[in-house]
């Protein structure tokens, strides 16, 4: 399939907590809108509004846009904050803190993406998470920038390869994923494991 130019930063969000996600939502653009992600929507509605404001030495800018041409990302941060010289770009996120590390490779890329925009070093960001009102300092350790560059270079090999990916291993991530209705990651395990009732093609692989 054809390569894109860019990949949205956020899509390395979906490729890290599922590629079969990141594939429903990247390539054939499927956008289940359940409850939790429509108050993901309108809770992100005031920091996607672009502008700036300075509070306490410490300036806010909303909706920054940033790309890197190394690695073919392009995307916004939701909010830059700039204090004594040094940047920070600050996510938002509806619910709480989750046990996988697909947000932390999202405000990486955004990190790496706004190095390559100013030239200019960034050691750290942060995650604010509504449901849990909680601010969580994330450092852009060597192992972080590595795992995200990784994440990149398997999202272009996932499209250079032109195959939707298995289902995920781990269930407990289809309960939370708002594409499960259209996914069907059950059924389709099912259907896999007896060839019998059904070609590889047709299940979706
Ligand atoms: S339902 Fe499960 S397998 Fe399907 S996209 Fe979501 S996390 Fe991946």
């Amino acid at each position: 399939m054809d390569q894109p130019d860019y990949l949205p930063i956020s899509m390395l969000n979906q490729l890290e907590y599922c590629p079969r996600r990141f594939w429903y939502m990247f390539v054939l653009g499927e956008m289940e809108v359940n409850a939790p992600v429509l108050e993901g929507v309108l809770r992100h509605q005031r920091v996607h509004r672009s502008g700036q404001e300075t509070e306490e030495g410490t300036t806010r800018r909303r909706r920054v846009y940033v790309h890197s041409e190394r690695l073919r990302l392009a995307g916004f941060i939701d909010v830059l904050e700039e204090e004594a010289g040094l940047l920070r770009p600050v996510e938002y996120k509806r619910g709480k803190q989750g046990r996988w590390f697909n947000d932390q490779v999202q405000l990486c890329a955004q990190a790496l993406c706004l190095e390559e925009c100013t030239g200019q070093r960034v050691e750290e960001g942060a995650i604010f998470y509504f449901g849990s009102r909680r601010r969580v300092a994330v450092r852009f350790t060597p192992e972080l920038r590595a795992q995200t560059e990784a994440s990149v270079a398997r999202a272009f090999a996932l499209l250079e390869q032109g195959q939707i990916p298995p289902p995920a291993e781990k269930r407990g991530k289809c309960r939370q994923c708002s594409i499960e209705p259209i996914c069907l990651p059950r059924e389709v395990s099912h259907l896999v494991l007896s060839p019998q009732s059904v070609s590889p093609r047709s299940a979706g692989f």
